[in-house]
């Protein structure tokens, strides 16, 4: 393992291993990636791999279209098989609200570029003719929605990076991130691991949503300076507590009425309990 790297990751998932493939494609290649077991090893092992583009904020369907892109060409460009698998995506509207909300997903989607329809129930039942339309007012088509090989993905990346110079450390913890004083010579911050220490001039922590934990098996306890928006963009770090920008039309909509996205009184009922 090496002793130092412009950039080190904390943690193989596909959000790590995604980390990992952009930086070397953007010429970083003295990064790392470090993980406590083997890669896809917490959430990504679990995923579905659903891939969608449909939704109606801009951002989040922009990312979803980046990302069914670049599963496009990913095969190709790293030899590692994914198993995409791309038959299209169906929404349906049962009543004029939900059919309103479809109709942001469109507008969303003809900004985007991607191919999306607004159809008509039985346009859809061509489409999908073991789906029961009853009751259908409208739905989304869209083409190149599917589904991905989570597990593929992470390998694919991280086997793309490893050949292009990043290393890959599997079966190794990280115990502690301390921030270095600033000027000295050896790097911006110190990673200690099972293995060793690593002094780097980044740290991305992609430990995933058991990372939050302080305890030792948990992760990585995080020592900085002054955790300023000044030091933070230089680290390339974000503040513990960012607002989170949401789309909104869930918590707009739900009470009392039924959800946009998921149909069903089952859905109305959790979504109250939860708010
Ligand atoms: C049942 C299920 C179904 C899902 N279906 C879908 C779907 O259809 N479509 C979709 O887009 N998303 C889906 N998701 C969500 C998706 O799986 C997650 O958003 C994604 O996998 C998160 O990736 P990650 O890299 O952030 O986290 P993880 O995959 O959890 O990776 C974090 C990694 O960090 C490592 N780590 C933690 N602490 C340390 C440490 N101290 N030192 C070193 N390494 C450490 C862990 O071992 C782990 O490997 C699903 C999730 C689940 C559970």
């Amino acid at each position: 393992m090496r002793s130092s790297a412009r950039v080190v990751i904390i943690g193989g998932g596909v959000h790590g291993a995604s980390t990992l493939y952009h930086l070397v494609k953007e010429g970083w290649t003295d990064v790392m990636l470090i993980e406590k077991a083997e890669l896809t090893s917490g959430s990504t092992w679990h995923a579905a791999g659903q891939i969608t583009r449909s939704v109606a904020d801009y951002t989040t369907a922009a990312f979803h279209h980046y990302a069914i892109e670049l599963y496009e060409g990913l095969e190709a460009e790293t030899g590692q098989g994914i198993s995409l698998h791309q038959p299209g995506g169906l929404r349906l509207a049962f009543n004029d609200l939900e059919l309103d909300q479809l109709k942001t997903h469109l507008g969303v989607g003809r900004v985007l570029g991607y191919p999306i329809e607004l159809i008509s129930g039985f346009e859809a039942q061509e489409i999908n003719p073991f789906f029961d339309m009853t009751g259908v007012v409208g739905a989304i088509w869209t083409a190149g929605e599917g589904h991905v090989d989570p597990s593929g993905v992470t390998m694919a990346f991280a086997n793309f990076a490893r050949s292009a110079g990043a290393e890959v450390v599997r079966r190794n913890r990280v115990v502690e991130v301390n921030a270095l004083p600033a000027g000295s010579e050896s790097g911006n911050w110190q990673v200690v691991t099972e293995q060793g220490t690593v002094t780097s001039e980044h740290v991305v922590d992609a430990a995933g949503c058991y990372g939050h934990h302080g305890h030792p098996g948990g992760r990585a306890r995080v020592h900085g300076r002054q955790r300023s928006g000044d030091t933070d963009a230089r680290h390339g770090l974000a503040p513990p507590e960012h607002p989170v920008r949401r789309s909104g039309h869930l918590h707009r909509h739900h009470l009392g009425t039924e959800l946009p996205r998921d149909h069903g009184p089952a859905c109305t009922r959790f979504a109250a309990a939860a708010h």
